[in-house]
């Protein structure tokens, strides 16, 4: 069974206690009504969908309900580590698939930060 770290819980839980919430750090515009057409679709439909290594929002919805940040990698479902929404966005090259277990369980302040400057960490 996969087991997922909550950052909040601080403990391993099974795959069944969460919920996936979409991709993470999505930067939401202020004034919604001025975007055009084109932009409103880009925000609201448009995600990366990468092969490999993403970013997600994930919920603790049978824990304590809040939610939270993942990496995890699509291709193996690895959880590479998971962070409290707000923290910044961890440095993607710190993941590397060579990278070693320990990685699983490293605290986002401890890594390198790359975070653009409209990302707003909504959570
Ligand atoms: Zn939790």
């Amino acid at each position: 069974m996969l087991l997922i770290r909550c950052p909040y819980c601080e403990e391993e839980h099974p795959e069944l206690e969460f919920r996936h919430a979409g991709e993470a750090h999505i930067a939401r515009p202020t004034e919604i009504a001025d975007l055009s057409d084109d932009e409103f679709e880009k925000f609201f439909f448009i995600r990366q969908n990468p092969k490999g290594l993403i970013f997600e929002r994930w919920r603790h919805i049978h824990g304590c309900g809040r939610f939270f940040n993942a990496a995890r990698d699509t291709v193996t479902d690895k959880f590479h580590l998971t962070y409290k929404a707000g923290e910044p966005k961890p440095d993607i090259t710190l993941m590397a698939p060579s990278a070693p277990a320990a990685w699983a369980n490293r605290e986002p302040a401890e890594l390198n930060v790359d975070m653009p400057a409209n990302d707003t960490g909504v959570k």
